[in-house]
């Protein structure tokens, strides 16, 4: 089920360009009804549910059904953000209720700096991660390069997937 925003509650970010919602989907999926002033999914089958915008809605309007790893389906999964932790209230459908609160980031927005020291020539081009400072070897060299497997390893791989001796 993607999100679905309860207009009782919804007040279109009091009328601002761009509403909370709008602003963090990372699908851009949520819009604002500029006549009713209401947010609204607008295409509902590509929402993820990861979310995001249920966690930024300053009052509380949106929700998404919960994962069902952790509640079944008639559960409800409401967050509540503070400026130290976000609180997590499940609600199982038989009633049954269960709080969770967990740090969040408290740094300044775009305040994070990238791990140093980065590889001189970083660039997207290559398959080195930032920090790595001699070249990965790539897919053909790969293909050439022979692992080496200790002794133990080979022993180990042999028991696991030959078939027994005894069966043939
Ligand atoms: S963030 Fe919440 S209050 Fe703001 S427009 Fe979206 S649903 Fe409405
Ligand atoms: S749950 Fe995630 S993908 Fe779905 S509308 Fe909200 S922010 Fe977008």
């Amino acid at each position: 089920m993607p999100t679905y925003v309860d207009p009782a509650k919804c007040d279109g970010c009091k009328g601002g360009q761009r509403t909370a919602c709008m602003y963090v989907c990372p699908n851009d999926l949520m819009l604002l009804d500029s006549t009713s002033m209401k947010a609204f999914n607008q295409e509902p089958d590509a929402c993820w549910e990861c979310y995001s915008c249920v966690k930024i809605c300053p009052q509380g309007a949106i929700s998404v059904r919960p994962y069902a790893d952790f509640a079944p389906l008639g559960g409800v999964c409401l967050p509540l953000r503070g400026s130290q932790q976000i609180s997590w209230t499940v609600r199982f459908r038989n009633g049954l209720q269960k709080r969770f609160s967990f740090p969040i980031r408290t740094t300044a927005e775009d305040s994070i700096e990238p791990p140093a020291p980065l590889a001189q020539d970083a660039s997207l081009e290559d398959n080195r991660l930032s920090t790595e400072a001699a070249p990965a070897a790539g897919p053909a060299q790969a293909m050439q390069t022979s692992a080496a497997v200790s002794e133990p390893d080979k022993q180990r791989i042999f028991r696991t997937h030959s078939p027994r001796r005894e069966d043939a």
